[in-house]
């Protein structure tokens, strides 16, 4: 049976499971505690701190390695510059079209807020200076703080030191792409977890949450789907069509196992080798190249997340019974661009950043509380929406500059 396949089989299996658990077993203090907290809990967690703990190794040492590899180093500037450029500009687009299709919904409403409420989320988001944040003064404490970005910035900078000295230092570079090999392999272990996992990730949520989470937020939660699956359709077509002469039914086609893997994860950052891996072998991108587009957009590309944080300031700006004017809707836009970079590719982060666009538009943050029953399902449905868009930015700029394999990319079966 295929990868996918058997992912599928499970995710199902365990929406099924978490449901009768939730209807026939609950409540029961041994059921919650060992089946749901203990035992789902373990496995499902224990495949996210697998592919964290290998994440960042492998990063560093396929970055080195990719730059070392590029003989000219000032294309390394333009790429980056044109990849930088489209993950901002369709960020942009996702947000636009979240608020514009939003815009067409009628939520009920509760009625004017009440100005005390608060809420301790916005403590935890200080404004940062983004330039700074790029790079580690201690490279160690942003390894141990799991930091995608610095780790990715000081792998360039190491990167492009070695290229100068390349002739210098053949043990280096053999070292560099011999962990390279070990770290790809360990990704292929830990990646056969994916089925269990997904299985018990489902089964928890839907065992503590049940199906009644959904009702009252249904209409929420549907406009938030469409809104995804269109922009991943129409965007993404445009996009290939405008900027490359790639042809898009290949790229959808050979993009369903990461989808379903993402879902599994709901973290763009423990994605990243699966990502890595599905563009530099199914669509054949030059894997220097991949190896720095795929981390920084699982940082700072999020159109899903925008999507969501656009949909979820309109609802709860109805349900609160305030009136969102043009300059409101800007205000979004631009604030949920820039909380994009800033959000971590890790589950729900995109909610708690969130607060920040409500802040700003004098949402009360309590109203975060009313999502979270759907929230948990949205994450792996948008995570799965920011890594291919990644992955669709890779390709393009790929092609733009002849980093990939037409070949490759063509042939369905690999
Ligand atoms: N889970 C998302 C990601 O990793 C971020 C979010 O929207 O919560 O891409």
């Amino acid at each position: 049976m295929s990868f996918t396949k058997k992912v599928l089989i499970s995710m199902l299996s365990g929406i099924i499971a978490g449901i009768l658990i939730n209807n026939f077993l609950l409540p029961n203090d041994f059921i919650e505690y060992y089946l749901i907290n203990q035992i789902f809990f373990t496995i499902s967690s224990l495949f996210l701190i697998l592919l964290k703990m290998i994440v960042l190794p492998l990063i560093f040492v396929s970055i080195i390695s990719g730059i070392v590899s590029i003989n000219d180093v000032s294309t390394l500037g333009r790429l980056g510059i044109k990849t930088f450029s489209l993950y901002i500009l369709t960020t942009l687009v996702a947000i636009t079209f979240a608020l514009f299709i939003s815009s067409f919904v009628s939520y009920d409403s509760v009625g004017q807020i009440t100005n005390d409420i608060q809420s301790n989320i916005a403590g935890n988001m200080d404004q940062k200076n983004i330039i700074l944040s790029i790079f580690p003064s201690n490279f160690f404490s942003a390894l141990a703080n799991g930091n995608v970005i610095q780790v990715l910035a000081f792998a360039v900078f190491i990167g492009i030191s070695a290229s100068y000295v390349k002739k210098d230092i053949p043990i280096f570079i053999e070292l560099i792409d011999s962990l390279n090999k070990v770290f790809n392999k360990m990704v292929m272990i830990i990646i056969q977890l994916t089925p269990i996992a997904v299985f018990a990730l489902l089964a928890k949520t839907f065992a503590t949450e049940g199906v009644e989470a959904f009702i009252p937020l249904i209409k929420y939660f549907l406009v938030v789907v469409f809104v995804l699956i269109t922009h991943f359709f129409l965007t993404y077509s445009i996009l290939l069509r405008l900027f490359s002469n790639l042809n898009i039914y290949m790229f959808y086609a050979k993009l369903k196992a990461l989808i379903i893997f993402t879902f599994s994860t709901s973290s763009s950052n423990a994605s990243i080798p699966y990502t890595l891996n599905t563009v530099v072998q199914k669509y054949g991108v030059n894997k220097s190249f991949a190896s720095f587009s795929i981390p920084l957009g699982a940082t700072i590309n999020m159109d899903g997340t925008a999507i969501m944080q656009g949909c979820a300031a309109y609802f709860l700006a109805s349900y609160y019974g305030i009136d969102l004017a043009f300059g409101d809707m800007v205000t979004i836009i631009l604030t949920a661009t820039i909380a994009s970079i800033g959000t971590a590719g890790i589950p729900s982060a995109g909610i708690i950043m969130l607060s920040l666009i409500l802040t700003e538009l004098g949402i009360p943050l309590e109203g975060i509380t009313l999502l979270l029953g759907v929230d948990r399902l949205l994450d792996m449905m948008r995570t799965s929406v920011n890594v291919s868009g990644d992955a669709c930015i890779t390709c393009v700029v790929a092609e733009s500059e002849d980093l990939i394999d037409i070949k490759a990319f063509n042939k369905l079966d690999n």
